[in-house]
């Protein structure tokens, strides 16, 4: 299989290229050029095989540069049980790597957070770097990678423990200062290990992402930085490496459904998923368009709701006010991965896509023609959920269903909760469950109990947890007893010189 730009420039590159790459020279994002089918007979056999043996076959069939021993090895070190080394904790402190809790007879949770750090990054972060230095053996590429993530809170975290002691990378992340959780920055600021740096921005998340895509296209940086035989890639969803293993676990979860009998081989299901970057629900499609059994795909934005009014309108517009919610890892005006939507519904046209991009760019917005929006209205639905309503659907879950939901996943189940009353929709439905309620102990306490006065700090997921008799994850429970390493902060300007000290430093 070959990857080609969605902006249309005839390049076919590898896989491994694709991942060591990330962004096409052309300002694209890499794609398939085609993309497999699996049978409903495929999908009973690997209902049969545990979750790393279904990642390593459905990854396989995308990155076909990669053998199939290769693809286990990854997938088993990435997707296994809950160990801790040296620098750091890796695996899943779940057997079944992501459970599917069920609510009632029709909707279910798809718990994406058992990984090391709390949020579902950590489904493709856990894998990605292994796929990532196995493809700079494969590329014949002997310089070093310098990973650097643009952050609002979750990818950071699980950048950096990916990437932790990983030979031949270096991983920089930049977090917007006043824009993430007590427990994200304390997270980040206290991860171990030689080759990681952490460094706080002044400014909101947009601002950290436009500083990273400045040094990205700076020239004379990277002429510097290959003096010191460094590169620089990005571990954002804008990576193919990063897209590939979330299609598993919507494929995954069909298959656990077949095996409790909760549906019948070939019966067609709900996913309705919290979107900011639209990384996670493109992946939705990608499975669909492989031949998974799909209903709808339901698009769940908080208040800024701009992919909302994007499926309903066709019209995609950013000039309209950020705002900052209980759900911080959604609050972006610019979904990067939409793009890779854009390319598939417009019959791959790259041209297409660029004009798109182009006004965009120049005048923050476009609007696609009506033969793209009959497909995009053909899988998608889409909705909103205010910070009130997400407030209220954590207390009432839990209230109702002894369920205790994250600020990211409640958005999902009102807004799923919304699309069954308008729609009468009874199809068995699958909210997928994007972080642990610990990893924001603050709102979650506050939507519990809103008259407490809560200062925000590490200590909350002690006190949730003995309000709600639920358990933390053990690396969150244990942040407490955490040092912070880092406290270096930068204005957007002077993100560059920290890079260039940060490698000199390597
Ligand atoms: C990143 C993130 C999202 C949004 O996922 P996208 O792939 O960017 O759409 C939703 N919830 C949580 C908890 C996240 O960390």
């Amino acid at each position: 299989m070959q990857y080609i730009s969605t902006r249309g420039s005839d390049d076919k590159i590898s896989a491994a290229q694709a991942i060591v790459t990330g962004l096409s020279k052309d300002g694209g994002l890499f794609v398939p050029d085609s993309f497999p089918h699996i049978s409903a007979e495929k999908i009973v056999e690997l209902a049969t095989k545990p979750y790393y043996e279904r990642a390593a076959y459905i990854i396989g069939l995308f990155l076909t540069d990669f053998t199939e021993d290769e693809l286990l090895e990854y997938s088993a070190q990435a997707y296994s049980t809950r160990r801790y080394t040296e620098n750091r904790e890796s695996g899943f402190s779940a057997n079944e790597i992501t459970p599917l809790h069920q609510l009632n007879e029709n909707v279910y949770f798809l718990e994406l957070w058992h990984g090391p750090t709390g949020a579902f990054k950590d489904m493709a972060l856990q894998i990605m770097p292994r796929l990532l230095t196995a493809s700079l053996k494969k590329t014949g590429e002997n310089r070093k990678i310098c990973i650097l993530v643009a952050t609002s809170g979750d990818t950071g975290k699980a950048a950096l423990n990916g990437f932790c002691d990983i030979e031949g990378t270096g991983i920089m992340v930049f977090y917007p200062r006043d824009g993430v959780s007590e427990v994200q920055k304390l997270q980040m600021t206290s991860q171990k290990g030689d080759n990681v740096n952490v460094v706080a921005v002044e400014g909101n998340f947009d601002d950290a992402q436009t500083g990273v895509k400045n040094i990205f296209s700076d020239e004379g940086l990277a002429g510097e930085l290959n003096k010191e035989r460094f590169f620089l890639s990005s571990a954002n969803s804008i990576n193919w490496g990063r897209l590939v293993p979330q299609i598993v676990y919507y494929i995954s979860a069909y298959c656990d459904l077949l095996n409790e009998n909760k549906i019948n081989n070939g019966e067609k299901i709900n996913f309705c998923v919290p979107t900011g970057n639209f990384g996670n629900i493109l992946a939705a499609y990608y499975a669909e368009k492989m031949g998974l059994p799909i209903n709808r795909l339901i698009c769940a934005s908080n208040r800024n709701d701009v992919l909302t009014q994007f499926i309903n309108t066709g019209v995609y517009n950013k000039n309209r006010p950020f705002f900052t919610t209980v759900s911080p890892s959604m609050d972006i005006l610019v979904s990067s991965n939409l793009e890779r939507l854009l390319f598939e519904i417009s019959g791959k046209n790259g041209d297409t896509v660029s004009s798109y991009m182009e006004s965009l760019s120049k005048d923050g917005f476009y609007k696609i023609d009506s033969g793209v929006e009959s497909e995009l209205g053909r899988i998608f639905s889409s909705g909103f959920c205010s910070e009130e309503d997400t407030m209220k659907t954590i207390k009432d879950t839990f209230d109702k269903n002894n369920y205790l939901l994250d600020t990211h996943t409640a958005v999902a189940y009102k807004v799923l909760e919304d699309y069954k009353k308008e729609t009468g929709d009874e199809s068995i439905s699958v909210v997928v469950s994007t972080a642990s309620p610990f990893k924001f102990s603050h709102a979650v306490l506050n939507a519990l109990n809103p008259c407490a006065e809560l200062k925000d700090d590490a200590g909350l997921i002690d006190k949730l947890s003995t309000l709600t008799g639920c358990t933390a994850p053990k690396p969150l429970a244990d942040i407490k007893n955490e040092k912070p390493r880092f406290d270096e902060t930068v204005k957007v300007d002077g993100m560059k010189e920290s890079v260039l000290k940060f490698i000199r430093r390597q």
